[in-house]
């Protein structure tokens, strides 16, 4: 066990709840292995508490901290710069602190890009259709379309549709026509965008915990050559997964995204890269 001395800087997850998080196990081992004095600790901070928390790691001069929903949109007025991305989508998972600065990033989107790019998808021109769009949902989109994708969008009407309709206000005339917007219960037009669609992504829940059970598909409306990725990581296999694997479709789960979003925001706040050797003991 590395020591903790009087010079060790803090970084921290702000969520709740935040005891299941498997980012303190990962980010301790890479400091371990690098030899970097940082320690990585999960705090349990409802949204109403978030304010205080930050002031609070603002004054002891922690060196940054993640965050999940909804304190991933919370953080934003609290910040002293946003990057262009994180501003774009409106919210943030990552923020680095710089002598009482603080600047808030988001890493899903790339973290995403970069696990399709491990398995050699280029997404430029490529016709993509997605499925929610929350917090992490929209860092996808955003990230798909910088890559030069088409995406058509499929929302049930109100909160993550208006936040979708919002995003699109701030993309270029360009990028705004790669992006379709569709109500999430127009069957019709969700099979015919799969049809002509190279990589689907699940960025629902449905699938995990009380959802266990369901998929944000029906089995027929795959074919092989589309790729089916899950942003979910808890179960490995859920059922939109094992769907797609019969109608022998490639798959991908959300443990890549999560080691890469991870990888980024370790590189933000040490400048080393994230040990390659931790990848396995992440996919516990
Ligand atoms: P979120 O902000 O709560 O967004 C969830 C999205 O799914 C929203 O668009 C929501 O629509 C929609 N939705 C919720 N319940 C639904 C249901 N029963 N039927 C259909 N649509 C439903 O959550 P998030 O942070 O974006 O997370 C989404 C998924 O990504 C989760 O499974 C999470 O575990 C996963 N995730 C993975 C990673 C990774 O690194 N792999 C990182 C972050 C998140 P409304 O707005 O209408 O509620």
């Amino acid at each position: 066990m590395r020591a903790i001395t009087g010079r060790s800087r803090l970084i921290g997850l702000l969520a709740s709840p935040s005891s299941h998080s498997r980012s303190p196990a990962l980010h301790n081992a890479g400091f371990e292995r690098l030899g970097l004095d940082y320690v990585y600790l999960a705090f349990d901070v409802p949204q109403r508490r978030l304010r205080e928390a930050v002031e609070g790691l603002r004054a002891i001069d922690a060196r940054g901290w993640n965050l999940s929903m909804p304190n991933k949109k919370a953080m934003i007025p609290l910040l002293d710069r946003v990057s262009p991305q994180a501003e774009r989508i409106g919210s943030v998972n990552t923020v680095v602190h710089e002598k009482g600065v603080l600047t808030g990033y988001n890493t899903d989107g790339i973290g995403f890009v970069k696990a399709l790019q491990e398995r050699n998808i280029d997404l430029s021109g490529q016709k993509i259709t997605l499925s929610g769009s929350g917090g992490a949902g929209l860092a996808v989109v955003s990230a798909c379309i910088s890559e030069g994708a088409e995406v058509s969008v499929f929302n049930r009407r109100g909160r993550s549709d208006e936040a979708v309709r919002k995003f699109r206000t701030r993309l270029s005339s360009d990028e705004q026509q790669r992006l379709k917007i569709f109500d999430a219960n127009d069957h019709q037009a969700l099979s015919e965008e799969l049809a002509c669609s190279m990589v689907y992504i699940n960025a629902t829940p449905l699938g995990m915990a009380r959802w266990e059970d369901q998929s944000p598909l029906d089995s027929h409306w795959l074919h092989p050559s589309i790729v089916v990725c899950d942003l979910i990581y808890t179960p490995k296999k859920t059922r939109l997964l094992k769907m797609a694997e019969t109608a022998g479709c490639r798959t991908m789960n959300g443990e890549a995204m999560l080691w890469y979003q991870a990888a980024e925001a370790f590189e933000l706040w040490t400048g080393y890269k994230m040990p390659i050797q931790l990848r396995e003991n992440n996919n516990g």
